[in-house]
């Protein structure tokens, strides 16, 4: 972030200037301008030939996730889902928590953790419910900076099946809106929460677009990773940047248990090499190398707005199936009803979570985006740099020094990494970027792992104090 004061003037670019934009292109459909692709690989709008009037309109700037506070997620969920289902503060509004994955063939193996979200989209699609699905599918790339996945609009079951898998990539939602402008009927967008939250305020603002997106599903997000994140790990793996073609993060088989990311990138010759993303300077995910800036200052980890959220089920009784198990937070009845007939038929595995299982199977997030985002709210609060307004405030957590250092080395990570890369890139130079990434990772690493210790053995003993009588039992919140 840099020390510049607010342009209250243009908000929308401050927002840009500043490295609060996520990408979303809510702003660029309403304005009818193009999302770019930085030196970063990062989508941004095009706002310069814009005139101050159209930047400063106040119906475009309510559409930015980074802006207009008031129209938070709370609010948000309020207004999209069903009345009256209880809140937490970790998992927002719920009407029912799971952890689970589909019998049915095909859709675990093809899916990243337990196949849910395809195969919900496909009930929904075979059901008559939606005539398709607007969600992230693989391109044909043509140029260093091309993305490897776009948003794409799947009508038929083959073509939802075949969109199956994560993407830890940057995707945006102008084009695909303008192109539902053409279409009549009724379809489910999946996104990043972030993206879902542009939604929102765009149905906030629009009755046809309530309309014609019944359904919205989030994906749990840690965090997005920009298009030079696959050239690195393509790159690591000694497909050149300029030739690599496709990348599949996260791939499944024999002796690899779901919480290792082993990759696969092809090449445009038709080579593909398969690694794990650990072996590779920045390729594990939670480093936070290569992660868009404005996901420091976000703190909606599970898509407190969407009617399903999708993620993995990152608690010990699942790990031991490499297969993998999804997590569900479902605030809509036709998608819990459509989930409870399903296991009936045994079509599904499910099994409720509480709550509280549900938090800590995103602890490491929402510490992140909860502690983390309050201690880094603080810090630019002190030094007098205008961020986004959060749910969460600045200073609310008590951090110690141990997790201080963990939450400034991983912004450091993800800040050094993203113009190291560049250079690399323009040096042809791959090792510039392994040299930098190497150490400062293992920087990070090692904080982190001496802050786990240190928060284990506190837990430990609270627990411990609280056994005994020491502490009353609400201490353990
Ligand atoms: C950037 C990112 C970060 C994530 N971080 C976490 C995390 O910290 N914790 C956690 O539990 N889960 C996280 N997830 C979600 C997790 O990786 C799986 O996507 C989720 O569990 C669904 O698994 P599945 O097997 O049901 O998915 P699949 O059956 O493979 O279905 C996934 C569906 O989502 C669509 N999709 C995938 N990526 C995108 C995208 N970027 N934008 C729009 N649509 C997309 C696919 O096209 C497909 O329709 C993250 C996902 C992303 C994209
Ligand atoms: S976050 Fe979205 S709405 Fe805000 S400036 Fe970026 S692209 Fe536009
Ligand atoms: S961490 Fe937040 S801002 Fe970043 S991509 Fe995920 S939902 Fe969007």
């Amino acid at each position: 972030m840099q020390n510049v004061s607010h342009d209250n003037r243009i908000p929308l670019k401050a927002v840009v200037d500043q490295g609060y934009c996520v990408g979303c292109g809510a702003c660029a459909y309403k304005l009818g301008t193009a999302m770019n692709i930085n030196r970063y690989g990062e989508y941004v709008p095009d706002l310069d030939s814009l005139s101050p009037e159209q930047l400063t309109d106040a119906g475009i700037e309510a559409l930015c996730p980074s802006l207009h506070p008031e129209l938070n997620e709370d609010v948000l969920a309020r207004e999209s889902l069903p009345p009256g289902l209880p809140f937490d503060r970790s998992i927002g509004y719920h009407l029912a928590n799971y952890a689970g994955y589909v019998k049915e063939a095909g859709y675990r193996e093809r899916g990243t953790s337990g196949g849910m979200g395809t195969w919900v989209a496909a009930q929904l699609l075979d059901k008559g419910l939606i005539d398709g699905v607007i969600h992230a599918k693989a391109q044909t790339r043509d140029s260093l900076r091309s993305p490897f996945y776009a948003y794409e609009l799947s009508t038929t079951m083959e073509q939802v099946r075949d969109g199956a898998k994560t993407r830890y990539h940057v995707v945006e939602i102008s084009k695909i809106l303008k192109m539902l402008e053409q279409k009549s009927g009724r379809y489910l967008f999946i996104g990043v929460p972030c993206m879902v939250k542009a939604i929102r305020r765009l149905q906030h603002q629009d009755e046809t677009l309530r309309e014609k997106l019944p359904f919205v599903f989030s994906l749990i997000c840690g965090h997005l990773k920009s298009i030079n994140w696959s050239l690195s790990l393509a790159w690591g793996a000694e497909v050149q940047p300029e030739q690599s073609r496709t990348i599949q993060y996260r791939t499944k088989g024999e002796g690899i248990s779901a919480r290792r990311y082993v990759y696969r990138v092809s090449a445009d010759d038709g080579t593909t090499v398969q690694k794990d993303s650990a072996q590779v300077p920045g390729g594990r995910f939670n480093s936070g190398a290569m992660m868009l800036p404005a996901c420091d200052y976000c703190d909606d980890i599970v898509g407190e707005t969407a009617d399903l959220t999708i993620g993995d089920a990152w608690l010990p009784r699942f790990d031991a199936d490499e297969q993998g198990t999804n997590m569900l937070v479902v605030r809509n009845q036709v998608i819990n009803d459509l989930l409870q007939q399903a296991r009936e038929q045994d079509q599904i595995m499910l099994t409720t979570l509480t709550v509280e299982e549900a938090a800590l199977a995103q602890a490491g997030g929402l510490r992140q985006r909860r502690e983390g985002l309050s201690y880094r709210l603080l810090k630019a609060q002190k030094q007098g740099i205008w961020c986004p307004t959060k749910r969460v405030k600045p200073g609310e957590f008590t951090v110690n020094r141990a997790r201080r250092r963990i939450y400034d080395l991983r912004t450091e990570v993800s800040i050094k990494s993203r113009e190291v890369f560049v250079k690399a890139l323009e040096q042809g130079d791959f090792s510039l970027y392994a040299r930098e990434m190497d150490s400062l990772v293992r920087k990070s690493r090692r904080a982190e792992i001496r802050g786990s210790f240190f928060r284990l053995a506190f837990n430990k003993l609270k627990r411990a104090f609280i056994k005994f009588g020491m502490l009353p039992k609400s201490a353990s919140a």
